[in-house]
Protein backbone atom coordinates (compact mmCIF):
# COMPACT_ATOMS: atom_id res chain seq x y z
CA UNK A 1 0.00 0.00 0.00
CA UNK A 2 1.26 2.96 -1.03
CA UNK A 3 1.74 5.72 1.39
CA UNK A 4 1.91 9.45 0.20
CA UNK A 5 3.28 11.95 3.33
CA UNK A 6 0.96 14.42 4.93
CA UNK A 7 0.44 17.48 2.55
CA UNK A 8 0.36 19.94 4.84
CA UNK A 9 2.61 22.40 6.79
CA UNK A 10 2.18 24.76 10.16
CA UNK A 11 0.21 27.60 8.24
CA UNK A 12 0.28 30.93 10.04
CA UNK A 13 -2.38 31.73 11.83
CA UNK A 14 -3.50 35.32 9.66
CA UNK A 15 -3.26 32.61 6.75
CA UNK A 16 -6.01 30.45 8.18
CA UNK A 17 -7.96 33.03 9.50
CA UNK A 18 -8.92 34.52 6.03
CA UNK A 19 -10.94 31.15 5.17
CA UNK A 20 -14.30 29.80 6.35
CA UNK A 21 -14.79 25.86 6.17
CA UNK A 22 -17.41 24.43 5.03
CA UNK A 23 -18.85 21.15 6.52
CA UNK A 24 -21.27 18.47 6.14
CA UNK A 25 -22.00 15.10 7.40
CA UNK A 26 -23.11 11.79 5.74
CA UNK A 27 -24.43 9.66 9.13
CA UNK A 28 -24.83 6.13 8.60
CA UNK A 29 -27.07 4.94 11.75
CA UNK A 30 -28.12 1.28 12.41
CA UNK A 31 -31.20 0.99 12.72
CA UNK A 32 -32.00 -1.25 16.50
CA UNK A 33 -34.40 -4.10 14.67
CA UNK A 34 -34.16 -8.02 15.82
CA UNK A 35 -33.85 -8.62 11.55
CA UNK A 36 -32.58 -7.19 8.84
CA UNK A 37 -34.57 -5.25 6.46
CA UNK A 38 -35.68 -7.45 3.75
CA UNK A 39 -35.24 -11.47 5.42
CA UNK A 40 -35.79 -12.48 8.59
CA UNK A 41 -31.96 -12.99 9.25
CA UNK A 42 -31.24 -11.82 12.55
CA UNK A 43 -29.10 -8.75 13.18
CA UNK A 44 -26.99 -10.07 16.13
CA UNK A 45 -23.51 -8.74 16.27
CA UNK A 46 -20.12 -10.74 16.41
CA UNK A 47 -22.11 -14.23 16.01
CA UNK A 48 -19.85 -16.69 13.63
CA UNK A 49 -18.80 -15.27 10.04
CA UNK A 50 -21.82 -16.40 7.52
CA UNK A 51 -23.95 -17.99 9.77
CA UNK A 52 -27.28 -15.31 10.01
CA UNK A 53 -27.79 -15.64 6.03
CA UNK A 54 -30.34 -16.97 3.44
CA UNK A 55 -31.41 -17.16 0.19
CA UNK A 56 -32.10 -13.00 0.46
CA UNK A 57 -29.59 -11.63 1.95
CA UNK A 58 -26.89 -13.39 -0.08
CA UNK A 59 -28.58 -11.91 -3.28
CA UNK A 60 -29.23 -15.35 -5.06
CA UNK A 61 -31.62 -15.39 -7.80
CA UNK A 62 -35.47 -15.84 -8.13
CA UNK A 63 -35.73 -14.40 -4.07
CA UNK A 64 -37.53 -11.49 -3.06
CA UNK A 65 -37.30 -8.67 -0.53
CA UNK A 66 -39.79 -8.53 2.19
CA UNK A 67 -39.48 -4.85 4.12
CA UNK A 68 -39.51 -5.05 7.54
CA UNK A 69 -41.74 -2.80 8.80
CA UNK A 70 -40.01 -2.18 12.35
CA UNK A 71 -37.35 -0.70 10.32
CA UNK A 72 -39.14 1.55 8.89
CA UNK A 73 -41.44 2.68 11.95
CA UNK A 74 -37.81 3.07 13.50
CA UNK A 75 -36.73 5.35 10.36
CA UNK A 76 -40.08 7.25 11.02
CA UNK A 77 -38.72 8.02 14.78
CA UNK A 78 -35.26 9.05 13.84
CA UNK A 79 -37.03 11.49 11.12
CA UNK A 80 -39.71 12.98 13.56
CA UNK A 81 -36.98 13.19 16.91
CA UNK A 82 -34.56 15.34 13.94
CA UNK A 83 -37.87 17.58 13.26
CA UNK A 84 -37.93 16.23 9.51
CA UNK A 85 -40.92 16.17 7.25
CA UNK A 86 -41.71 12.59 6.98
CA UNK A 87 -43.68 11.91 3.40
CA UNK A 88 -46.35 9.93 2.73
CA UNK A 89 -44.90 8.27 -0.31
CA UNK A 90 -41.41 7.28 -0.21
CA UNK A 91 -39.74 4.51 -2.58
CA UNK A 92 -37.04 2.20 -2.55
CA UNK A 93 -34.14 2.17 -5.23
CA UNK A 94 -31.61 0.02 -7.02
CA UNK A 95 -28.01 2.05 -6.54
CA UNK A 96 -26.06 -0.74 -8.88
CA UNK A 97 -22.13 -0.98 -8.54
CA UNK A 98 -20.17 -3.89 -8.06
CA UNK A 99 -18.39 -4.99 -4.98
CA UNK A 100 -18.03 -8.86 -3.49
CA UNK A 101 -19.17 -6.92 -0.01
CA UNK A 102 -22.86 -6.68 -2.39
CA UNK A 103 -23.53 -10.28 -3.62
CA UNK A 104 -27.21 -8.76 -5.49
CA UNK A 105 -24.72 -5.90 -7.72
CA UNK A 106 -27.03 -3.32 -6.29
CA UNK A 107 -27.72 -2.05 -3.03
CA UNK A 108 -31.24 -1.17 -2.06
CA UNK A 109 -31.49 2.41 -0.82
CA UNK A 110 -33.63 5.16 -1.03
CA UNK A 111 -33.00 8.05 -3.86
CA UNK A 112 -35.23 10.34 -5.31
CA UNK A 113 -38.03 9.82 -2.98
CA UNK A 114 -36.39 9.22 0.38
CA UNK A 115 -38.76 8.24 3.94
CA UNK A 116 -38.07 12.26 5.21
CA UNK A 117 -36.32 15.73 4.44
CA UNK A 118 -35.93 19.07 5.77
CA UNK A 119 -35.18 18.64 9.46
CA UNK A 120 -32.90 20.15 11.56
CA UNK A 121 -31.07 20.13 15.47
CA UNK A 122 -29.82 22.47 17.51
CA UNK A 123 -26.13 21.65 18.33
CA UNK A 124 -24.22 23.67 21.44
CA UNK A 125 -21.11 25.23 20.70
CA UNK A 126 -18.91 27.69 22.58
CA UNK A 127 -22.59 28.21 24.32
CA UNK A 128 -24.14 29.44 21.65
CA UNK A 129 -26.90 27.51 20.00
CA UNK A 130 -27.16 26.95 16.46
CA UNK A 131 -29.29 25.01 14.01
CA UNK A 132 -28.10 22.66 11.48
CA UNK A 133 -30.18 21.63 8.58
CA UNK A 134 -30.61 18.18 7.89
CA UNK A 135 -30.95 17.52 4.25
CA UNK A 136 -32.39 13.80 3.74
CA UNK A 137 -32.94 10.94 6.32
CA UNK A 138 -33.74 7.37 4.12
CA UNK A 139 -33.23 3.76 4.58
CA UNK A 140 -30.88 1.20 3.07
CA UNK A 141 -29.63 -2.06 3.44
CA UNK A 142 -25.84 -2.16 4.51
CA UNK A 143 -23.28 -4.45 2.75
CA UNK A 144 -21.30 -7.22 3.87
CA UNK A 145 -18.21 -7.20 5.90
CA UNK A 146 -14.66 -6.88 4.18
CA UNK A 147 -11.70 -8.38 6.25
CA UNK A 148 -8.62 -8.32 4.89
CA UNK A 149 -5.61 -10.07 5.76
CA UNK A 150 -1.69 -9.83 5.82
CA UNK A 151 -0.52 -6.59 3.59
CA UNK A 152 1.89 -7.45 1.12
CA UNK A 153 0.04 -7.40 -2.52
CA UNK A 154 1.27 -11.51 -2.54
CA UNK A 155 0.41 -12.35 0.90
CA UNK A 156 -2.92 -10.58 1.03
CA UNK A 157 -6.44 -12.64 1.64
CA UNK A 158 -9.36 -11.21 1.61
CA UNK A 159 -12.92 -12.53 3.62
CA UNK A 160 -16.35 -11.72 3.52
CA UNK A 161 -18.53 -12.14 6.18
CA UNK A 162 -22.41 -11.68 5.24
CA UNK A 163 -23.54 -11.52 8.70
CA UNK A 164 -23.84 -7.87 7.79
CA UNK A 165 -25.16 -7.67 4.53
CA UNK A 166 -29.00 -6.60 4.73
CA UNK A 167 -28.64 -4.91 8.00
CA UNK A 168 -31.10 -1.74 8.03
CA UNK A 169 -29.45 1.71 8.01
CA UNK A 170 -30.58 4.88 8.05
CA UNK A 171 -28.56 7.50 6.29
CA UNK A 172 -28.94 11.23 7.77
CA UNK A 173 -27.14 13.80 5.17
CA UNK A 174 -26.85 17.06 6.90
CA UNK A 175 -26.89 20.34 4.93
CA UNK A 176 -23.53 21.93 4.50
CA UNK A 177 -24.00 24.03 7.54
CA UNK A 178 -20.95 23.78 9.73
CA UNK A 179 -18.02 25.97 9.68
CA UNK A 180 -15.68 24.19 11.84
CA UNK A 181 -14.53 20.79 13.18
CA UNK A 182 -16.00 21.81 16.53
CA UNK A 183 -18.99 22.21 15.04
CA UNK A 184 -18.74 18.69 13.20
CA UNK A 185 -18.31 17.07 16.63
CA UNK A 186 -20.74 18.82 18.49
CA UNK A 187 -23.49 18.06 15.61
CA UNK A 188 -22.04 14.31 15.90
CA UNK A 189 -23.01 14.07 19.22
CA UNK A 190 -26.08 15.75 19.51
CA UNK A 191 -27.37 13.46 16.33
CA UNK A 192 -25.92 10.52 18.22
CA UNK A 193 -27.64 11.56 21.98
CA UNK A 194 -30.79 11.78 19.75
CA UNK A 195 -30.34 8.23 18.48
CA UNK A 196 -30.01 6.72 21.76
CA UNK A 197 -32.67 8.57 23.77
CA UNK A 198 -35.38 7.69 21.04
CA UNK A 199 -34.22 3.91 21.26
CA UNK A 200 -33.55 4.01 17.06
CA UNK A 201 -29.82 2.63 17.91
CA UNK A 202 -27.46 1.60 20.28
CA UNK A 203 -24.97 4.11 18.24
CA UNK A 204 -22.19 1.53 19.37
CA UNK A 205 -18.98 3.09 16.74
CA UNK A 206 -17.06 0.13 17.29
CA UNK A 207 -19.45 -2.24 16.39
CA UNK A 208 -20.31 0.46 13.12
CA UNK A 209 -23.71 0.71 14.35
CA UNK A 210 -22.77 4.17 13.90
CA UNK A 211 -20.68 5.81 10.94
CA UNK A 212 -19.35 8.83 9.51
CA UNK A 213 -18.48 10.48 6.34
CA UNK A 214 -17.44 14.36 6.24
CA UNK A 215 -17.41 16.35 3.03
CA UNK A 216 -15.12 19.75 3.81
CA UNK A 217 -14.29 22.80 1.77
CA UNK A 218 -12.74 25.97 2.60
CA UNK A 219 -13.38 29.76 0.78
CA UNK A 220 -12.27 32.88 1.11
CA UNK A 221 -14.62 34.40 4.01
CA UNK A 222 -17.26 36.69 2.28
CA UNK A 223 -17.07 34.55 -0.63
CA UNK A 224 -20.44 33.55 -1.91
CA UNK A 225 -19.83 30.32 -3.80
CA UNK A 226 -18.68 27.30 -1.85
CA UNK A 227 -14.94 25.86 -2.59
CA UNK A 228 -14.57 22.19 -4.22
CA UNK A 229 -15.32 19.78 -1.57
CA UNK A 230 -13.54 16.62 -0.59
CA UNK A 231 -15.36 13.65 1.33
CA UNK A 232 -13.11 12.02 4.10
CA UNK A 233 -14.10 8.27 5.58
CA UNK A 234 -12.84 5.88 7.63
CA UNK A 235 -13.68 8.29 11.05
CA UNK A 236 -14.08 5.55 13.46
CA UNK A 237 -14.13 7.74 16.37
CA UNK A 238 -15.30 11.32 17.43
CA UNK A 239 -11.60 12.45 17.98
CA UNK A 240 -11.11 10.76 13.98
CA UNK A 241 -13.85 12.93 12.54
CA UNK A 242 -12.35 16.24 14.41
CA UNK A 243 -8.69 15.62 13.71
CA UNK A 244 -9.10 14.92 10.28
CA UNK A 245 -11.28 17.72 9.58
CA UNK A 246 -8.65 20.37 11.43
CA UNK A 247 -5.89 18.36 8.57
CA UNK A 248 -8.59 18.79 5.73
CA UNK A 249 -8.89 22.22 6.43
CA UNK A 250 -4.96 23.33 6.92
CA UNK A 251 -4.17 21.42 3.45
CA UNK A 252 -7.42 22.94 1.91
CA UNK A 253 -5.69 26.43 2.52
CA UNK A 254 -2.06 25.23 2.29
CA UNK A 255 -3.02 24.11 -1.57
CA UNK A 256 -5.13 27.23 -2.58
CA UNK A 257 -2.29 29.99 -1.04
CA UNK A 258 0.18 27.80 -3.14
CA UNK A 259 -2.16 28.73 -6.30
CA UNK A 260 -3.29 24.91 -6.48
CA UNK A 261 -6.73 23.54 -6.77
CA UNK A 262 -8.78 21.12 -5.13
CA UNK A 263 -9.46 17.92 -6.43
CA UNK A 264 -12.95 17.08 -5.90
CA UNK A 265 -12.20 13.15 -4.34
CA UNK A 266 -12.65 10.89 -1.75
CA UNK A 267 -9.73 10.53 1.06
CA UNK A 268 -9.37 8.20 3.76
CA UNK A 269 -8.66 9.30 7.11
CA UNK A 270 -4.57 7.41 7.97
CA UNK A 271 -5.16 7.40 12.21
CA UNK A 272 -1.59 6.13 12.90
CA UNK A 273 -0.22 8.64 10.92
CA UNK A 274 -2.17 11.41 11.31
CA UNK A 275 -3.71 12.25 7.71
CA UNK A 276 -6.01 11.88 4.60
CA UNK A 277 -4.62 10.13 1.80
CA UNK A 278 -6.87 9.76 -1.37
CA UNK A 279 -8.79 7.17 -2.39
CA UNK A 280 -10.81 7.84 -5.62
CA UNK A 281 -11.62 11.00 -7.54
CA UNK A 282 -14.82 12.23 -7.34
CA UNK A 283 -14.40 14.31 -10.57
CA UNK A 284 -16.24 12.10 -12.93
CA UNK A 285 -19.42 11.61 -10.74
CA UNK A 286 -20.45 7.49 -9.87
CA UNK A 287 -23.38 6.51 -11.83
CA UNK A 288 -24.97 4.11 -10.12
CA UNK A 289 -27.85 3.82 -12.76
CA UNK A 290 -30.56 3.97 -9.91
CA UNK A 291 -33.96 3.04 -10.72
CA UNK A 292 -36.96 2.19 -8.77
CA UNK A 293 -36.73 -0.90 -7.31
CA UNK A 294 -39.23 -3.13 -9.37
CA UNK A 295 -39.35 -6.04 -6.25
CA UNK A 296 -41.00 -4.15 -3.50
CA UNK A 297 -44.04 -1.87 -2.96
CA UNK A 298 -43.63 1.81 -2.69
CA UNK A 299 -43.44 2.91 0.87
CA UNK A 300 -46.34 4.42 2.53
CA UNK A 301 -46.63 6.23 6.01
CA UNK A 302 -50.25 7.29 6.96
CA UNK A 303 -51.15 9.93 9.02
CA UNK A 304 -52.59 7.88 11.54
CA UNK A 305 -48.93 5.65 11.64
CA UNK A 306 -47.22 9.05 11.82
CA UNK A 307 -48.42 10.22 14.59
CA UNK A 308 -48.76 6.96 16.52
CA UNK A 309 -45.03 6.73 16.31
CA UNK A 310 -44.90 10.71 17.27
CA UNK A 311 -46.79 9.62 20.55
CA UNK A 312 -44.29 7.07 21.35
CA UNK A 313 -41.49 9.71 21.20
CA UNK A 314 -40.08 10.75 25.10
CA UNK A 315 -38.43 13.70 26.12
CA UNK A 316 -35.58 14.97 24.00
CA UNK A 317 -32.26 15.86 25.53
CA UNK A 318 -32.77 19.66 24.35
CA UNK A 319 -36.51 19.57 25.96
CA UNK A 320 -35.30 17.95 29.39
CA UNK A 321 -31.99 20.04 29.84
CA UNK A 322 -34.37 23.28 29.58
CA UNK A 323 -36.96 21.66 31.74
CA UNK A 324 -34.19 20.55 34.45
CA UNK A 325 -33.29 23.51 34.51
CA UNK A 326 -36.22 25.80 35.28
CA UNK A 327 -37.60 22.90 37.57
CA UNK A 328 -35.06 22.07 39.60
CA UNK A 329 -32.69 25.36 39.29
CA UNK A 330 -29.84 23.50 38.42
CA UNK A 331 -27.15 24.98 36.57
CA UNK A 332 -26.76 24.99 32.68
CA UNK A 333 -23.90 22.69 32.80
CA UNK A 334 -25.34 20.50 35.87
CA UNK A 335 -28.22 20.06 33.18
CA UNK A 336 -26.18 18.86 30.31
CA UNK A 337 -24.60 16.17 32.19
CA UNK A 338 -27.78 15.17 33.90
CA UNK A 339 -29.02 14.51 30.80
CA UNK A 340 -26.19 13.31 28.71
CA UNK A 341 -28.15 9.68 28.99
CA UNK A 342 -31.51 8.99 29.38
CA UNK A 343 -30.71 6.30 32.20
CA UNK A 344 -29.21 9.64 33.90
CA UNK A 345 -31.82 11.64 33.72
CA UNK A 346 -33.81 9.21 35.11
CA UNK A 347 -31.28 8.56 37.70
CA UNK A 348 -31.33 12.43 39.10
CA UNK A 349 -35.18 12.49 39.02
CA UNK A 350 -36.07 9.79 41.15
CA UNK A 351 -33.26 10.98 43.36
CA UNK A 352 -35.46 14.11 43.95
CA UNK A 353 -38.59 11.83 43.76
CA UNK A 354 -37.27 10.16 46.90
CA UNK A 355 -37.53 13.30 48.48
CA UNK A 356 -34.25 15.35 48.31
CA UNK A 357 -35.37 18.58 49.40
CA UNK A 358 -32.50 20.49 47.08
CA UNK A 359 -32.14 19.24 43.70
CA UNK A 360 -28.61 21.14 43.03
CA UNK A 361 -27.23 18.94 46.46
CA UNK A 362 -28.90 15.73 44.18
CA UNK A 363 -26.76 16.66 40.94
CA UNK A 364 -23.56 17.06 42.63
CA UNK A 365 -23.80 14.30 44.61
CA UNK A 366 -24.53 12.21 41.23
CA UNK A 367 -22.16 14.46 39.38
CA UNK A 368 -19.21 13.62 41.74
CA UNK A 369 -18.78 10.85 43.73
CA UNK A 370 -21.29 8.64 41.98
CA UNK A 371 -20.48 8.84 38.04
CA UNK A 372 -16.94 8.85 39.46
CA UNK A 373 -17.15 5.70 41.24
CA UNK A 374 -19.04 4.46 38.51
CA UNK A 375 -16.17 5.70 36.11
CA UNK A 376 -13.63 3.77 38.06
CA UNK A 377 -15.56 0.62 37.93
CA UNK A 378 -16.33 0.61 34.98
CA UNK A 379 -20.41 0.48 35.19
CA UNK A 380 -22.99 3.14 33.49
CA UNK A 381 -25.82 4.02 35.60
CA UNK A 382 -28.01 1.93 34.99
CA UNK A 383 -25.79 -0.81 36.80
CA UNK A 384 -25.12 1.22 39.76
CA UNK A 385 -24.79 -0.71 43.16
CA UNK A 386 -26.67 2.21 45.23
CA UNK A 387 -30.15 2.90 44.00
CA UNK A 388 -31.46 6.47 43.75
CA UNK A 389 -33.52 5.83 46.92
CA UNK A 390 -30.68 4.97 48.17
CA UNK A 391 -28.58 8.04 47.42
CA UNK A 392 -31.93 10.13 48.87
CA UNK A 393 -31.18 8.52 52.25
CA UNK A 394 -27.47 9.65 52.01
CA UNK A 395 -28.25 12.76 51.15
CA UNK A 396 -30.61 13.07 53.72
CA UNK A 397 -28.30 12.36 56.65
CA UNK A 398 -26.16 14.70 55.61
CA UNK A 399 -27.99 17.33 54.91
CA UNK A 400 -30.12 17.38 58.21
CA UNK A 401 -26.86 17.14 59.90
CA UNK A 402 -27.02 13.58 61.18
CA UNK A 403 -23.72 13.19 59.66
CA UNK A 404 -20.97 15.22 58.69
CA UNK A 405 -20.17 16.12 54.78
CA UNK A 406 -16.90 13.83 54.94
CA UNK A 407 -18.29 11.27 56.77
CA UNK A 408 -21.10 11.31 54.21
CA UNK A 409 -18.38 10.52 51.49
CA UNK A 410 -17.20 7.58 53.00
CA UNK A 411 -20.57 6.22 53.79
CA UNK A 412 -21.12 6.47 50.23
CA UNK A 413 -17.68 4.72 49.87
CA UNK A 414 -19.07 2.12 51.81
CA UNK A 415 -22.82 1.86 50.07
CA UNK A 416 -20.91 1.64 46.50
CA UNK A 417 -18.59 -1.53 47.45
CA UNK A 418 -20.91 -3.38 50.13
CA UNK A 419 -24.67 -2.21 48.67
CA UNK A 420 -25.43 -1.78 52.70
CA UNK A 421 -27.99 1.34 52.73
CA UNK A 422 -26.81 4.40 54.38
CA UNK A 423 -29.00 4.50 57.55
CA UNK A 424 -27.69 0.82 58.69
CA UNK A 425 -24.03 1.59 57.66
CA UNK A 426 -24.59 4.98 60.00
CA UNK A 427 -25.95 2.76 62.69
CA UNK A 428 -23.73 -0.46 62.88
CA UNK A 429 -20.25 1.68 62.74
CA UNK A 430 -21.36 4.58 65.05
CA UNK A 431 -21.04 7.33 62.61
CA UNK A 432 -23.97 9.61 63.38
CA UNK A 433 -22.45 13.10 63.91
CA UNK A 434 -21.24 14.23 67.52
CA UNK A 435 -23.34 17.84 68.25
CA UNK A 436 -23.10 16.93 72.05
CA UNK A 437 -21.14 20.24 73.15
CA UNK A 438 -19.74 18.65 76.24
CA UNK A 439 -18.67 15.69 74.94
CA UNK A 440 -16.55 17.94 72.16
CA UNK A 441 -15.42 20.35 74.67
CA UNK A 442 -13.85 17.16 76.33
CA UNK A 443 -11.69 16.14 73.33
CA UNK A 444 -11.21 19.63 72.73
CA UNK A 445 -9.55 20.00 76.19
CA UNK A 446 -7.52 17.13 75.54
CA UNK A 447 -6.09 18.75 72.68
CA UNK A 448 -5.41 21.90 73.58
CA UNK A 449 -3.25 20.26 77.22
CA UNK A 450 -1.42 17.86 74.67
CA UNK A 451 -0.32 20.48 72.56
CA UNK A 452 0.84 23.47 74.87
CA UNK A 453 3.40 25.09 72.39
CA UNK A 454 0.77 25.00 69.63
CA UNK A 455 -1.24 27.28 72.40
CA UNK A 456 2.07 29.41 72.81
CA UNK A 457 1.83 29.91 68.64
CA UNK A 458 -1.66 30.75 68.52
CA UNK A 459 -2.27 33.37 71.29
CA UNK A 460 0.99 35.02 69.83
CA UNK A 461 -1.36 35.62 66.62
CA UNK A 462 -0.49 32.83 64.87
CA UNK A 463 -3.87 32.34 63.45
CA UNK A 464 -2.62 29.31 61.17
CA UNK A 465 -2.25 27.27 64.05
CA UNK A 466 -6.29 27.08 64.83
CA UNK A 467 -6.79 24.96 61.81
CA UNK A 468 -4.80 22.90 63.57
CA UNK A 469 -6.78 22.14 66.77
CA UNK A 470 -9.98 21.42 64.72
CA UNK A 471 -8.03 18.89 62.84
CA UNK A 472 -6.99 17.39 65.57
CA UNK A 473 -10.07 17.56 67.51
CA UNK A 474 -12.08 15.80 64.16
CA UNK A 475 -9.23 13.11 64.22
CA UNK A 476 -10.09 12.07 67.98
CA UNK A 477 -14.02 12.01 67.30
CA UNK A 478 -12.81 10.04 63.90
CA UNK A 479 -14.43 13.21 61.56
CA UNK A 480 -17.75 12.59 63.09
CA UNK A 481 -18.07 15.73 65.37
CA UNK A 482 -19.83 18.99 64.51
CA UNK A 483 -17.25 21.13 62.56
CA UNK A 484 -19.11 24.58 63.90
CA UNK A 485 -19.51 23.34 66.98
CA UNK A 486 -15.93 22.43 67.33
CA UNK A 487 -14.57 25.70 66.00
CA UNK A 488 -17.15 27.35 68.47
CA UNK A 489 -15.73 25.65 71.47
CA UNK A 490 -12.14 25.70 70.42
CA UNK A 491 -12.66 29.78 69.69
CA UNK A 492 -14.06 29.66 73.38
CA UNK A 493 -11.45 27.55 75.04
CA UNK A 494 -8.46 29.11 73.47
CA UNK A 495 -9.34 32.95 73.62
P1 LIG B 1 -22.59 14.25 -3.41
O1 LIG B 1 -23.45 14.33 -4.62
O2 LIG B 1 -21.14 14.34 -3.69
O3 LIG B 1 -22.95 13.12 -2.51
P2 LIG B 1 -24.22 16.07 -1.92
O4 LIG B 1 -24.65 17.36 -2.49
O5 LIG B 1 -25.19 14.95 -1.84
O6 LIG B 1 -22.88 15.61 -2.62
O7 LIG B 1 -23.71 16.36 -0.45
C1 LIG B 1 -23.16 15.38 0.35
C2 LIG B 1 -22.75 16.02 1.64
O8 LIG B 1 -21.74 17.00 1.41
C3 LIG B 1 -23.86 16.73 2.37
O9 LIG B 1 -23.74 16.45 3.75
C4 LIG B 1 -23.59 18.20 2.10
O10 LIG B 1 -24.00 19.01 3.19
C5 LIG B 1 -22.10 18.25 1.97
N1 LIG B 1 -21.60 19.29 1.10
C6 LIG B 1 -22.08 19.65 -0.11
N2 LIG B 1 -21.33 20.62 -0.63
C7 LIG B 1 -20.34 20.90 0.23
C8 LIG B 1 -19.24 21.79 0.27
N3 LIG B 1 -18.96 22.60 -0.75
N4 LIG B 1 -18.43 21.77 1.35
C9 LIG B 1 -18.67 20.95 2.37
N5 LIG B 1 -19.67 20.09 2.39
C10 LIG B 1 -20.50 20.05 1.35
ZN1 LIG C 1 -31.26 -13.21 5.16
MG1 LIG D 1 -24.98 12.52 -1.97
Amino acid sequence: MAKSAPESVAIAPEVLAKYETVIGLEVHVQLLTNSKIFCACSTHFGDPPNTNVCPVCLGLPGTLPVLNKRAVELGIRASLALNCTVHEHSRFARKNYFYPDLPKGYQISQYELPLATNGWIEIDHDGAKKRIGITRLHLEEDAAKNLHEGFSQSATKAYIDYNRCGTPLSEIVSEPDMRAPEEAYAYLTTLRQIMLYTGVSDCNMEEGSLRCDANVSVRLRGAKEFGTKVEVKNLNSFRYLQKALEYEVERHIGVLESGGRIAQETRLWHQNENCTVSMRSKEKAHDYRYFPEPDLLPVHVSAAWREDVLRTLPELPEAKRARFMITYGITPQDAVLSTSTRARADFFENTIAAKVANPQVAANWIQTELLRRLNESGKEIEASPISPRELAELIDLVESGKITASIGKKVFATMFESGRNANEIVATEGLAQINDASALERAAREVIEKNSDNVAKFKSGNEGVFKFFVGQVMRATRGQANPQVVNDILRKLLS
